[in-house]
């Protein structure tokens, strides 16, 4: 499919303090647009200036939330050029996403030469600063005017960019997270493997408990008997105990994290030990008791890699050593960052030009 382009007339003025970026609030110059309806497929794909979008009050996604969003980032390296890191992952998600949530599928490849096409036309917004990146936001959603309960007819697939800053502008910084005991996120034969907006707004409940608790982020228990770890509001999470990488298998309810992916691939390849499995909050607190809860991490595209420092579960707080940067959360952190900013050189072949 061709892609048609239309420049903006009215170029925005770039952000000039990079440092003052914070996440998703700047959005560049342009997007990218691309229609479906039943009968003709995906057609019209564009590069079109950012605008408002025009949508019947009756759309079907602002009634029973059809839609489905990727998140991945392009980062400047130190001679200019701009990289994405495993951009086809994201895209091969979002199809698992569409089946879940009966989207129409999308052309994986076509996407991710889409998106090389949008970010090298926006490419003086990929930030120059260390450890801040262009997100990229990708999202399909309904568009039929209908106020029924039926998979749409009609589509918008957009992707919009967003120059962000550093998740951590001193560097790596523990985070307190707080188990939920009330409330679920994803149940057996539900959505949790999908990225669709449902799992988010059901999370914000808790979300909000914590924070008023002076908690960061969630910790998800299993839905059915709440007591297997499944993962974090925005992070797959990782155990290492007795020197063993854990993280929690991939049962249906848990988002397949390509940060997640590509850390497990890391510790093979430096021959430690991990697992995947089904692992319980006692069984990290046993661990904790003995000693041998030696880090605990979260995973994902906006942080990389995330100490956890305090974990909360009811009455029990376990402060993670010492609250301070384990080794094998430091050397993911390194080896990942390094491979996105090209700063080591990338040996898994994972990032795209
Ligand atoms: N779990 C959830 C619920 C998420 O929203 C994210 C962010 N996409 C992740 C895990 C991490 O996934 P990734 O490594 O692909 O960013």
């Amino acid at each position: 499919m061709e892609i048609k382009i239309e420049l903006t007339k009215t170029p925005k003025a770039k952000p000039t303090d990079e440092t003052k970026l914070g996440f998703g609030h700047v959005f560049t110059d342009h997007m990218f647009a691309m229609n479906y309806d039943t009968g003709k497929g995906w057609h019209d794909a564009r590069i079109i200036p950012f605008d408002n979008v025009t949508l019947s009050p009756a759309a079907m996604c602002l009634h029973y939330g059809q839609e489905i969003f990727e998140g991945l980032k392009a980062y400047r390296t130190a001679d200019g050029t701009v990289q994405l890191f495993r951009p086809d992952e994201n895209y091969k998600r979002m199809n698992v996403s569409a089946e879940r949530m009966v989207i129409p599928q999308i052309d994986e490849e076509f996407m991710v030469e889409a998106t090389k096409k949008l970010v090298s036309i926006e490419k003086d917004w990929v930030p120059h600063t260390d450890g801040a990146a262009l997100y990229i936001r990708p999202f399909i959603f309904a568009t039929d005017p209908f106020v029924g309960v039926r998979p749409a007819d009609h589509y918008l697939f957009l992707i919009i960019l967003s120059p962000s800053g550093a998740y951590y502008s001193t560097g790596l910084n523990p985070v307190k997270i707080y188990v939920e005991q009330k409330y679920v996120r994803a149940v057996r034969g539900g959505t949790g493997f999908a990225k669709t907006a449902a799992n988010y707004a059901i999370s914000l409940k808790g979300q909000d408990e914590a924070h008023n608790q002076d908690y960061e982020q969630v910790l998800w228990l299993d839905g059915v008997e709440q007591k297997y770890i499944e993962e974090v509001g925005s992070m797959n999470i990782f155990f290492v105990i007795d020197g063993e990488v854990i993280t929690p298998k991939l049962t249906g309810s848990v988002l397949p994290g390509i940060t997640r992916k590509s850390a497990l691939e890391v510790c093979k390849s430096k021959g430690i030990p991990c697992s995947e499995r089904r692992i319980t909050i006692e069984e990290v607190a046993k661990a904790y008791d003995e000693g041998k809860l030696d880090e605990v991490f979260g995973t994902g595209t906006a942080a990389v890699i995330s100490p956890v420092g305090h974990l909360k579960w009811g009455d029990k707080v376990m402060t993670i050593n010492d609250n301070k940067i384990g080794k094998i959360s430091q050397m993911l952190y390194d080896t990942m960052t390094g491979i996105q900013w090209g700063k080591i050189p990338d040996t898994f072949g994972w990032t795209v030009k």
